[in-house]
């Protein structure tokens, strides 16, 4: 046990120091991990993520405008054959969600939907300008999936800051596994490429526990993120979907999914990594894990409540019922209470944190 663990904290500094590692070692680091490996690494993402951000906790107002999607990803609630209670938010509805986001201090909003091509590259841009318009130092997020390069472009030079595209698997087949022919891991990358060379902050990420994954492929995983580099990593626990063709699957596990953001955090301090809300409806304790690991973003949700509950990614999902004003308050006492501070800003990333604040 002591070798194990010394062999792998040592691995950790490697890491830390040199921001890289082979496959190999990060496929170590999942497969003989134990509860000592797992709480230095918790200990070392947390003490960097400190140095950077000290307490500070960035949110972002979720505003989740169209439930529809064209895809049928195994996994998701959301898929297009799921029969579901479907909903589009008006721009006027966007825009009042946008208002309650910020009076709430939240100055970055992140505009989430299915692969819902009623939102044509055109409406996406008067929806973008419209908040531009009145929101003029608010951060924009989009996280809409896989469009073509001009349809990027287009939202970018309409006033887009950042983009959220998981990528899911970084191992074809595994991709492949996770999701119906005719959605290809290929082109995923592509669309992650075009949205780092147009000049977008750009988030990716992934399940952890979804069904066929392995060690290896988490490895994988973090060699993707290491080299492709992302400013922002979205990673939280699977959770099977009723409905779905993974529906039977079991959930994967908080400490893996918490392990895995320490790993995140060491391999480039400077990252934007939320604490999920994955996380939070797999376990109560969920968020306040994550950041004690290294996270260091909430996303409350600020979707109007009528609509809230259709937008059912996975079962259990929490903060479906919530006012946006009494989530805020309970989220600011949850941090309080845990030493970490919620900070009100753009929260962009920034390769020289000693410009943070
Ligand atoms: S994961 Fe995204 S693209 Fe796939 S079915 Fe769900 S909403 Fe659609």
């Amino acid at each position: 046990m002591e070798d194990y663990s010394s062999n792998l904290i040592r691995l950790l500094e490697q890491l830390e120091r040199e921001q890289t590692l082979p496959v190999e070692n990060y496929e170590r680091l999942i497969t003989e991990r134990n509860d000592t490996v797992i709480r230095v690494a918790a200990e070392m993402a947390r003490h960097l993520c400190d140095r950077f951000f000290s307490r500070n906790v960035y949110t972002r107002g979720l505003i989740e405008f169209s439930n529809i999607c064209q895809n049928d990803c195994f996994y998701c609630g959301l898929r297009h054959s799921k029969s579901i209670r479907r909903y589009r938010l008006t721009l006027d509805e966007i825009l009042r969600s946008c208002r309650l986001a910020w009076e709430l201090d939240y100055r970055t909003f992140v505009l989430q939907s299915g692969e819902d091509m009623y939102f044509t590259r055109d409406r996406l841009v008067e929806i973008i300008q419209s908040i531009r318009e009145e929101f003029p130092e608010a951060a924009l997020t989009l996280s809409i999936g896989e469009r073509d390069r001009a349809c990027y472009q287009a939202c970018f030079d309409a006033g887009a800051d950042r983009f959220l595209l998981r990528h899911e698997s970084a191992d074809a087949e595994h991709y492949a596994s996770l999701h119906p022919a005719g959605l290809a891991l290929e082109s995923r990358m592509q669309c992650l490429q075009d949205l780092k060379e147009i000049g977008y902050q750009v988030g990716a990420g992934f399940m952890v526990g979804s069904p066929g994954q392995t060690a290896r492929h988490i490895a994988q995983d973090l060699k993707f993120i290491e080299t492709f580099d992302p400013e922002m990593v979205g990673v939280g626990p699977f959770i099977p979907s009723e409905g779905t063709p993974f529906a039977e699957e079991k959930a994967g596990s908080l400490e893996l999914s918490c392990y895995v953001v320490s790993l995140l955090r060491i391999q480039n301090p400077q990252r934007l990594i939320p604490a999920t809300t994955a996380v939070a409806s797999l376990n109560p304790e969920g968020r306040i894990r994550a950041l004690d690991s290294g996270a260091n973003v909430i996303m409350p949700n600020v979707t109007p409540l009528n609509v809230r509950g259709d937008y059912m990614l996975y079962n259990g999902k929490i903060c479906i019922t919530e006012e946006a004003h009494a989530y805020r308050d309970s989220v600011d006492a949850l941090l309080a209470k845990h030493g970490y501070e919620r900070h009100v800003g753009r929260g962009d990333y920034k390769e020289d944190r000693h410009a943070l604040r």
